[in-house]
């Protein structure tokens, strides 16, 4: 029997400029390729307990239930959803585009009865519209995705906590898309539990989940344990109180990352140096600093694009500021102007899901890649492109507006 054996890992050259993943930060995939140490090495736990001190640094809380959830952004979705549901919870998910059905979806397999309302994609929702909501539901929890890259639009969640609070609700958000590149403040607006990954504004590789819990989420995780352990020491699969899961048990996984260390699984060394560093270069260039490289860099875009003569998707206003939806121009071919971009410059850009597949290219500007010249090389692709495939545009254009974009930004910071 022959085998071909495959070469060496070898990737192309690519500037991931999509909605996520995005190219990681060098020191990410530096750290990355740090040797392992033992699970219970002194120097793997302290690097554990220095990854939650930063983290709660990045999500803006004191919470000593600051940790990773190892896995892709979902796993952090599954485990704060089956953590903090119990079959038959009225959960409340508020829909503003494909990420909104997937929480949805998870609190179906709960066991949750989930409602949602929607707002049209291109929209976010009132904080009254979701207080009503709230009212007219009565759940236990809320569950809002804050940006959803579908979309691009960035949910408001300054007023929700305090929504929450009064209703007697506990607030859950997936903020993967947007965390480290807008605002999040995880204890001032009263946030009960949020997850993220680190593919987006966090600039690392997929596969660790960053999670917080407030002490409210982390008593209710405590007591549905204690609850459960009281019924029979190996715990009653018939009690609502049992997680119908062992690997996204936060109450068995609480006791992994707390003081006691209990064993549960082993944790990902080599994620959780990528997750180290993804915070602490974001820490070291300072959080709101790292905003503002990110709304600058999707400003220039958004000014170039539009000097493509490109039409922007929905309520701008409400666009997170690390990635914009375009419409496609009458005529172009969109996956084959997409796959031109890939093959001929090495360049990645997205396109999209359910309502606006076909109709909108997303582009991001995330992370490391929140960049000026990544900013202007995609820039002069595509109009590069758009022109190969008939679309009008003015000549250096898109370039130029976002230069002057950078112009303006470095004049006003004089
Ligand atoms: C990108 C994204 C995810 C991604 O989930 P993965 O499991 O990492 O693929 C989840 N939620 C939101 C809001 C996202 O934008």
């Amino acid at each position: 029997m022959t085998h071909t054996i495959p070469g060496p890992i070898d990737p192309p050259a690519r500037l991931l400029m999509g909605p996520g993943p995005i190219s990681a930060y060098p020191s990410v995939l530096r750290a990355m390729s740090a040797p392992l140490v033992g699970q219970y090495d002194p120097f793997m736990t302290a690097a554990m307990t220095e990854t939650q001190e930063l983290y709660r640094a990045v999500w803006a809380t004191q919470s000593d239930a600051t940790l990773l959830i190892d896995g892709t952004s979902r796993a952090g979705i599954e485990a704060a959803m089956l953590s903090l549901i119990r079959p038959g919870d009225r959960v409340l998910v508020p829909v503003f585009g494909r990420f909104g059905h997937l929480l949805a979806e998870i609190a179906e397999r709960a066991m949750a009865e989930v409602h949602t309302i929607e707002t049209a994609w291109g929209q976010v929702f009132a904080p009254s519209a979701i207080e009503e909501a709230i009212i007219r539901v009565r759940p236990t929890l809320l569950a809002l995705v804050q940006g959803d890259t579908s979309t691009t639009m960035n949910q408001p969640l300054d007023e929700i906590g305090a929504i929450c609070e009064r209703h007697g609700v506990l607030f859950y958000t997936d903020a993967t898309a947007s965390l480290g590149g807008n605002p999040f403040e995880a204890d001032a607006w009263g946030v009960d539990a949020a997850t993220a990954g680190l593919q987006k504004c966090l600039g690392g590789p997929s596969g660790s989940a960053p999670i917080t819990l407030s002490p409210r989420a982390v008593e209710l995780i405590q007591n549905r344990k204690k609850v459960e352990a009281g019924i029979r020491e190996a715990g009653d699969p018939s009690s609502p109180d049992f997680v119908r899961s062992n690997y996204f048990d936060l109450g068995m996984i609480l006791d992994y990352w707390g003081p006691r260390r209990l064993n549960h699984h082993t944790e990902a060394t080599t994620m959780l140096y990528g997750a180290r560093e993804c915070a602490r270069v974001l820490l070291l260039e300072g959080r709101d600093e790292v905003i503002a490289r990110h709304e600058l860099a999707g400003r220039a875009m958004l000014e170039g694009v539009r000097a493509l003569g490109l039409t922007v998707f929905g309520d701008v206003a409400h666009k997170m500021h690390n990635v914009v939806a375009v419409e496609i121009p009458e005529g172009v071919p969109g996956d084959v102007a997409r796959g031109a971009l890939l093959e001929d410059f090495g360049i990645e850009i997205g396109t999209s899901f359910g309502p606006l597949h076909g109709k909108v290219w997303r582009i991001g500007t995330m992370g490391y890649n929140a960049r000026k010249d990544a900013v202007l090389t995609t820039l002069a692709a595509l109009e590069q492109v758009l022109r190969r495939f008939g679309a009008p545009v003015p000549a250096g254009g898109g370039v130029e507006a976002a230069v002057d974009v950078y112009a303006g930004a470095a004049a006003g910071a004089r």
